[in-house]
């Protein structure tokens, strides 16, 4: 029996009951039935395990386009110090980006056994810049939920879900740890998406729990959103077999080895060594992020978990990275004639608390264009600068009291800035 503290038995109890918890959200709206040529049907889990083979079998996995998936990120808070600027958001959507495309910066410590089977598994994540309505949206939603009661969460989550086969929901709950995830095959139900809770989410912040602070909490919860199991899934009936049949056991990935116990640590990088009944050692990829641990300690998705989560944007999935859906979602990727992306900056703006009118600092000469943006997420206020100009006032006077993000464009640069209105 392994020795565990305190600290170590609370994470295990606190992830496992997130574990137990996704496996209890509700299951995919019957009306779609994407595998209605498997007798499975009944069982889309099954039913998509299915669909990986066939999909290896037909060679679809050694396409290399690239998928692109339109995101909504929901901040909920309660107190207005709780919320998470954009730049956090950003900052959590850019790890995900690094993290699937293998362009982390700790690929170095993926130990060699495993290198070869590294996966850069062409999956990127966009903020969504059109909203269900079509109206623009920087595909952040803060929701001012006072009292936010984590128990009543799935009735916050339906009630703020945008359509679920059109954009990944990505909720945040204030000062939350932990996480959970809807599965692949349970795309449409009306809490698909996943969540994360503050401490764990984003790279930056003084609130951000020690040992999760690169936003692997994120890739791992997308990793399930995409059909992931954890590598140490179901391995226990296993325990001492070295290696059953991989594609239909355990995680149903061959090249993470089965792993039969809970052993792993977030107090420290593991090293996974099992022993088998026949004296066989071998390692388990502790370094996954479909395992349990720091996030210092997570830097791979292998070959196989890739094949799954493309499989899983090849069908529940797809509609997702259509490009219809791309383009209605404002995910299109970027030409050549299209400005590029934004170099952010802090803007500056006086005074603040304001009342009737605020003075925005522009941080270029070039002119542009300053929007205001209420708690919701909604444009309130657009205006023009002239080119020369460097110091613009913007009336606030008739908006209700409330937080609100400034935001000034001109091609290449922008700037953000939070401001609070009194009454
Ligand atoms: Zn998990």
């Amino acid at each position: 029996m392994m020795l565990l503290n305190q600290k170590t038995r609370r994470a295990i109890a606190i992830l496992y009951f997130f574990y137990v918890a996704a496996a209890l959200l509700p299951a995919q709206n019957p009306c779609r039935a994407p595998f209605n040529t498997t007798e499975r049907s009944d069982d889309p889990e099954a039913a998509f395990n299915d669909y990986v083979r066939r999909f290896v079998a037909d060679g679809r996995h050694l396409n290399t386009d690239l998928k692109t998936i339109p995101t909504v990120v929901h901040i909920f808070y309660d107190a207005a110090a709780d919320s998470l600027p954009i730049e956090r958001v950003q900052s959590q959507i850019t790890a995900m980006n690094l993290d699937f495309r293998r362009l982390n910066p700790d690929t170095v410590k993926t130990r060699s056994q495993f290198k070869a089977v590294a996966a850069d598994c062409q999956i990127e994540f966009c903020l969504a810049s059109i909203d269900p309505q079509g109206q623009p949206t920087r595909g952040v939603v803060w929701h001012h939920i006072p009292g936010f009661n984590p128990d009543l969460l799935a009735s916050f989550m339906q009630a703020t879900q945008w359509p679920p086969l059109h954009y990944l929901n990505f909720w945040v709950t204030p000062n939350g740890e932990g996480g959970f995830s809807s599965f692949a095959w349970e795309a449409g139900s009306e809490t698909d998406g996943f969540v994360v809770g503050a401490k764990q989410f984003g790279t930056f912040g003084s609130n951000l729990k020690d040992g999760f602070n690169e936003g692997g909490t994120g890739t791992h919860e997308a990793g399930h959103y995409l059909g992931l199991y954890h590598t140490f899934h179901d391995g226990f009936p296993y325990l001492g077999q070295c290696f059953p049949p991989c594609d239909s056991t355990g995680d149903h990935v061959c090249d993470t080895p089965l792993d039969w116990t809970l052993a792993f640590s977030t107090e420290q990088c593991e090293d996974g060594q099992r022993f088998c009944d026949n004296g066989a050692v071998f390692f388990t990829m502790s370094e996954n992020y479909m395992a349990y641990a720091f996030d210092t300690c997570t830097n791979v998705f292998s070959q196989g978990q890739r094949i799954r989560m493309r499989a899983a944007l090849d069908s529940l999935r797809a509609e997702l990275c259509s490009p219809a859906n791309l383009a209605a979602t404002g995910c299109l990727p970027p030409t050549n004639d299209q400005e590029p992306m934004p170099v952010v900056q802090k803007l500056q703006a006086f005074p603040n608390p304001a009342h009737d009118m605020v003075y925005v600092q522009i941080p270029s000469a070039s002119g542009g264009q300053i929007r205001l943006w209420n708690g919701q997420g909604n444009a309130v206020l657009s205006q023009t600068v002239s080119p020369g100009t460097t110091e613009i006032q913007v009336p606030v006077v008739g908006l209700p009291a409330g937080f609100y993000w400034l935001e000034w464009r001109n091609n290449g640069l922008s700037g953000v800035g939070k401001i609070v209105i009194w009454r």
